[in-house]
């Protein structure tokens, strides 16, 4: 089929997700047709460098067979059966086993859902019923973050603290505050990066004090903001909100969707950040997004008090654990085990990106450039004030596109340009990213000038 086709065919029947449906239909749709390593090509013939591993996810990149031959084997083998009731099947009991091996020893069990907004939901579900059982149940507030990104279901966009989507999403899911991002760029450059980490964490203790300890379930956050735009919390967030937690019997939470499995340089963000969370909720480089499947990995505490007293825990997907995609994520973690993934990133590709992007805080068009293992952001600024531009402007939009027609996918949000590429990305291939990136910058500038 040509690519007009597509598009008339996509523009007739097809709704994205976050998308603007009108603009796309006058626009078109870019029609991705194969890909291999860190690369995408469309119908028209452009080979294009995924910086956004496809959402986040395409961790061991494009085009390995090993993960196709585990799919079709098991699909041959048994292709569908559920892990409901009293049932289950190889591999979701492999791929059990081996993820609590890799997760920090006081997680020892994992529940099995289809995404990271499954994963959400299965998270607010749980720690309300924990703390029912507890005798507490009272304890039901769940604080989380502005601009934080926990999913697209009610309650992951609850959950979450994206302005557009709850102005669009009617009444959410009661008793979910939400406090200040670690943001320092964006809302913090009036006073030093580690005060205002401490500050955002006194923000989490307020209100833990506003709602009283005794109605407070839980507090979530992603360890590096992913989808608010690659935030990196300065130095002193995590510690300081570790004191606040410790003082008060909260649980805690931490959204590993996009900071586990590697992307900050340990099998999860947890680890880099010294965190010992009740509950995890992975996805994505689960599998390296190569079939859909997502978890929540399970601290003891909760564990045990949802075994010996729960009875039926009344929640569960079809797709929970399903066996060609758990077969999937199984191989995913062999390979990333065989291959070193993990300590590449954290001695290798990730400091050395750190070094590359860091020369881009040069170009007159960034006021700051920030990475940590291979995530990255770029924050666009007016040349003339080192202000952001205006928002009619739509710089970032601007340079996303600028990015695309140089063969690099860079995301934008707001004016802030984030990367996120497959961890096996070589150092070459970095070198090339940077060119782009920077060839992408010049090119905005000069439009907007
Ligand atoms: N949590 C985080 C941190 C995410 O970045 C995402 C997706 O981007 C989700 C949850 C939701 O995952 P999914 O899109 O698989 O439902």
């Amino acid at each position: 089929m040509q690519t007009q086709t597509y598009r008339q065919l996509d523009r007739d029947h097809h709704l994205h997700p976050f998308t603007d449906f009108k603009a796309l239909a006058e626009e078109g749709s870019r029609i991705v047709t194969h890909a291999e390593g860190i690369y995408i090509h469309d119908s028209e013939g452009h080979r294009i460098l995924d910086a956004m591993a496809g959402l986040w996810c395409v961790n061991l990149g494009y085009g390995r067979e090993e993960l196709v031959e585990a799919a079709t084997a098991q699909l041959r083998e048994l292709p569908y059966y559920n892990n409901f009731f009293k049932s289950t099947h190889p591999p979701a009991v492999k791929l059990a086993e081996a993820l609590c091996r890799l997760a920090p020893p006081h997680m020892n069990r994992v529940f099995f859902t289809g995404s990271g907004s499954e994963a959400n939901d299965t998270v607010l579900r749980m720690v309300r019923r924990y703390w029912a059982l507890e005798g507490k149940s009272d304890k039901q507030w769940v604080i989380a973050r502005d601009n934080a990104y926990h999913g697209s279901t009610v309650a992951g966009l609850s959950l979450g603290g994206m302005a557009p989507m709850h102005a669009q999403g009617g009444p959410t899911v009661p008793k979910i505050a939400h406090v200040r991002q670690p943001y320092w760029f964006g809302e913090g450059r009036d006073t030093s990066p580690d005060a205002f980490g401490r500050e955002c964490a006194a923000a989490l203790e307020a209100k833990i004090l506003e709602l009283g300890e005794e109605n407070v379930a839980a507090f979530i956050a992603e360890p590096v903001q992913g989808a608010g735009g690659a935030i990196i919390p300065p130095q002193s967030y995590w510690p300081a909100v570790k004191e606040v937690l410790a003082r008060y019997d909260i649980l805690l939470v931490v959204d590993e969707v996009i900071c586990g499995f590697g992307r900050l340089g340990e099998w999860f963000g947890s680890v880099h950040y010294g965190l010992e969370p009740d509950l995890m909720p992975i996805a994505k480089g689960l599998s390296s997004g190569y079939l859909p499947i997502g978890g929540v990995l399970v601290g003891d505490r909760i564990a045990e008090t949802l075994i010996e007293r729960g009875g039926e825990f009344f929640h569960g997907f079809t797709y929970s654990g399903h066996p060609a995609c758990a077969a999937v994520a199984l191989k995913n973690l062999e390979l990333m085990q065989a291959e070193g993934i993990v300590e590449r990133v954290r001695d290798d590709v990730g400091p050395y990106l750190a070094e590359r992007w860091a020369t881009l805080a040069g170009h007159p068009l960034v006021g700051e450039a920030r990475s940590l293992g291979l995530i990255g952001a770029l924050e666009l600024v007016d040349p003339a004030t080192g202000e952001r531009f205006a928002k009619s402007l739509g710089a970032g939009t601007l340079c996303r596109d600028i990015c695309f027609d140089h063969g690099l996918v860079m995301r934008s949000v707001g004016d802030t340009m984030i990367i996120s590429p497959p961890l096996v990305i070589t150092r070459a291939e970095i070198d090339e990213l940077v060119r782009l990136a920077r060839e992408a910058l010049d090119e905005t500038a000069r439009r907007l000038a």
